[in-house]
């Protein structure tokens, strides 16, 4: 029997603009197939635990904590994530590589995308000095100062971790730009995926 998966991973660096064009694509999933697709944010799953422990009280102070900290509560949220995706069509909203202060960590190592198993993993992308202003642009969140060429280098590096989420699991490894001004473009690609 065909085996069939129901999980679409959504990645990119911080800023890039994940949370907006997952938003709008379960909208237009909605008007289109009037089917509900479940958005769950690692991210917020991880804040979580870390809050329980009393390790955080902000969730981007988290990618500062001691990494066996952060390895600990990433197992605890992909665990939580992995058995929540159980149900209908499901996107998660997550990172590949988190810049820590020792270095990148790895978002989907092979204990949680095992858990998972996504069909697709999408890393979204856009220009690096689009992504330098996006932060600047949005209070809503501590984001880390990055030299352009920094966030040129962090993006290529993303492509290199989704493939390798790609070859632990078998899934597909989609790029969608998300152009200035244009999240309806980049959501109706994600809409596809979610669909396929
Ligand atoms: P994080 O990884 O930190 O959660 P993210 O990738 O989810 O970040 P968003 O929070 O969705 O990023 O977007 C960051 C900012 O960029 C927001 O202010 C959002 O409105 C803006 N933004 C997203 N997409 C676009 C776009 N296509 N054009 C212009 N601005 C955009
Ligand atoms: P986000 O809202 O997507 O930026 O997620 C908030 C924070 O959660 C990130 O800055 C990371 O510290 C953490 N986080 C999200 N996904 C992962 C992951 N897969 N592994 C480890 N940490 C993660
Ligand atoms: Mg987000």
């Amino acid at each position: 029997m065909t085996e069939s998966r129901n999980v679409v991973i959504v990645t990119g660096i911080p800023g890039v603009g994940k949370t907006t064009v997952i938003n709008t694509a379960i909208e237009q999933v909605k008007e289109k197939y009037g089917e509900d697709v479940l958005i769950l944010n690692f991210g917020t799953e991880m804040f979580e635990v870390a809050t329980k422990a009393g390790h955080v009280k902000d969730r981007d102070e988290m990618r500062k904590l001691p990494t066996s900290i952060q390895r600990d509560n990433q197992r605890s949220a992909g665990i939580a994530i992995a058995e929540k995706a159980k149900t209908a069509k499901v996107i998660v909203d997550t990172h590949t590589l988190i810049q820590t202060n020792n270095g990148y960590l790895i978002g989907l190592p092979e204990w949680v995308v095992t858990e998972i198993k996504p069909k697709t993993v999408v890393l979204v992308e856009a220009e690096s000095e689009k992504i330098a202003s996006r932060r600047a642009g949005d209070d809503t969140r501590a984001r880390d100062a990055q030299a352009v060429a920094d966030i040129q280098v962090h993006q290529e590096m993303c492509r290199a971790a989704a493939v390798a989420v790609g070859t632990i699991t078998g899934a597909t490894v989609r790029i969608i730009k998300n152009r200035e001004g244009l999240v309806e473009e980049a959501a109706s690609e994600l809409a596809d995926t979610i669909m396929e």
